[in-house]
């Protein structure tokens, strides 16, 4: 590494306020694989920025509410085509700001366009329900209406795909929208910006203020002209957000924090256990909500799959995304990367035996397997958000679930296993919002449903697929007599 700073290829990010991009900058984002390089110049915005986005998009809103959905969507159809035609070039800025691979980052890219591309349909298809009334000449039927002003709050670890997931229904359903990006990562949502203005979205209709969570994040969810707030992010910042945003009525979705369990059951091949529980705790370098963080293997499997997770986690040593043949990326930011050191300390204080990893050069965290976990230590109670998985045993199937099911999180969970009834069990049995059979807990379809229980979501509105417009807008019931 040098001491030098480059920053030739930075890229200055800006508000994006009623259609004008504005802002000084004041702060930078370095690649986390390269820290001398600067990726992205940044203003930090406060309550000005607030004031001037939300009066934006209360001004956009008529006109928005107005354009015929089918045309809402093929906005979102261009822009789609537009990222997807931009999709080399914004990966690899996605993969300098937040450091997954060039691969992983490319593909998330792909898939923010084929959600624009799924909701350029929804246009199409949004709609309320006819119904007989028990009046005469009466004709009763539903409509779906916009809330209004939406502020979105995303994470770093997927920059792109979750402001889209969220971005796209609200569009298509006719919101307007102020968006607040991770402080770490903003850059990838000022390209899909553009491709939305350049397909044709109107002013206001999108802003974008970039600061930081307390400040900015903030205001908009106590800003009484903000009628939904949909966040991703950890479970803390979300159950503050929800008690300020539920205490003015304002509809709220929560997507928080996971502590993924995979059971490994004693029929289950260890070469494959290991490869499905790698690829769900080291892919994306373990920074995912849905991130397998706990495997629960029984007495047969334990050993057996303990060595083959070892061995494979070699397949998955750090380094930088850009270069081929690395699968695991750095640690997003000094604080994650103290997290993960930190967790490897308890570990060991707790009595768990680092079987492979735990140690770390610069950003580059060595694939972590912890063994001898038992379910009261932090490591299998805590989400980690760094690549270490945590091997507890159990004595069958019964005892599993129950470890499963004992974490306050409830996102993903997955079973390895050919015993079609013990996978049916557990599918029914686990309190989860996404169960995976003989599948990573990462990985997800774009038209299923998806959220968690528990302490990971709200649970009252599923992200994604047909349910995403939900969140976005209510239900009129309108009785029209002649
Ligand atoms: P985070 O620290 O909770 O931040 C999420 C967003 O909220 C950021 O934009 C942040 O801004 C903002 N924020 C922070 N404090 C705020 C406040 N007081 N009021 C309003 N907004 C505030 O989460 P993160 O570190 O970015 O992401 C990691 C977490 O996200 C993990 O817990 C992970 O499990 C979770 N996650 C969940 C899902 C899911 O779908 N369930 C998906 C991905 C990630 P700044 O950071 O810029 O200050
Ligand atoms: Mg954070």
């Amino acid at each position: 590494m040098t001491a030098t700073t480059d920053s030739t290829t930075a890229t200055a990010v800006r508000h994006l306020i009623g259609g004008e991009w504005l802002g000084e900058p004041v702060k930078e984002r370095r690649n986390p694989a390269r820290p001398d390089e600067v990726v992205a110049e940044l203003p930090d915005g406060g309550p000005g920025e607030v004031e001037a986005a939300i009066a934006a998009a209360a001004e956009a809103l008529p006109g928005w509410r107005k354009t015929a959905a089918p045309a809402r969507g093929a906005i979102l159809g261009r822009a789609a085509e537009l990222l997807t035609a931009r999709k080399q070039e914004i990966g690899r800025d996605l993969c300098a700001e937040e450091g997954k691979t060039l691969t992983e980052a490319t593909m998330e890219v792909q898939r923010a366009s084929d959600i624009m591309r799924y909701h350029a349909g929804t246009g199409w298809r949004l709609g309320g329900e006819s119904l007989p009334s028990s009046l005469p000449n009466t004709h009763l039927y539903t409509q779906h209406e916009p809330l209004g002003v939406v502020a979105l709050i995303t994470p770093w670890n997927f920059p792109i795909a979750i402001p889209a997931w969220k971005l796209a229904p609200a569009l298509v359903s006719g919101n307007t929208v102020v968006m607040k990006p991770a402080g770490l990562t903003p850059l990838s949502v000022q390209h899909m910006a553009e491709c939305l203005i350049e397909a044709g979205l109107p002013d206001g209709v999108l802003n974008i203020v970039i600061g930081s969570g307390s400040t900015v994040g903030d205001a908009l969810v106590r800003d009484e002209r903000v009628a939904g707030v949909s966040f991703t992010g950890s479970t803390d910042v979300g159950i503050k957000i929800h008690e300020i945003a539920s205490a003015r009525m304002a509809r709220v979705q929560l997507e928080m924090g996971g502590k993924n369990a995979v059971i490994v059951l004693d029929d289950a091949d260890p070469e494959l256990a290991a490869q499905v529980v790698a690829q769900g705790g080291y892919g994306l370098t373990g920074q995912a909500c849905t991130a397998t963080s706990r495997v629960i293997a029984t007495p047969g499997a334990h050993d057996a799959f303990v060595d083959a997770l070892t061995k494979a986690a070699s397949a998955w040593a750090p380094g930088d995304g850009q270069q081929d043949g690395v699968k695991m990326g750095p640690v997003v930011s000094d604080s994650q990367l103290e997290t993960d050191r930190s967790y490897m300390d308890v570990a060991r204080e707790e009595g768990a035996e680092v079987a492979t990893g735990g140690t770390n050069e610069d950003f580059f965290f060595q694939p972590t397997v912890l063994t001898g976990v038992s379910q009261t230590m932090r490591v299998a109670r805590e989400e980690i958000f760094g690549p270490v998985i945590s091997v507890l045993a159990a004595g069958d199937l019964d005892e599993a679930i129950a470890i499963t099911n004992a974490s306050p999180y409830g996102l993903t969970g997955g079973i390895v296993t050919n015993d079609l009834k013990a996978a049916m069990r557990f599918a029914d049995e686990a309190e989860v919002g996404v169960v995976k059979i003989n599948r990573p807990t990462t990985g997800l379809d774009l038209n299923a449903p998806f959220g968690g229980y528990k302490q990971s979501s709200t649970g009252t509105f599923r992200e994604q697929g047909s349910t995403a417009t939900d969140f976005y807008t209510r239900v009129k019931t309108v009785y029209m007599g002649a």
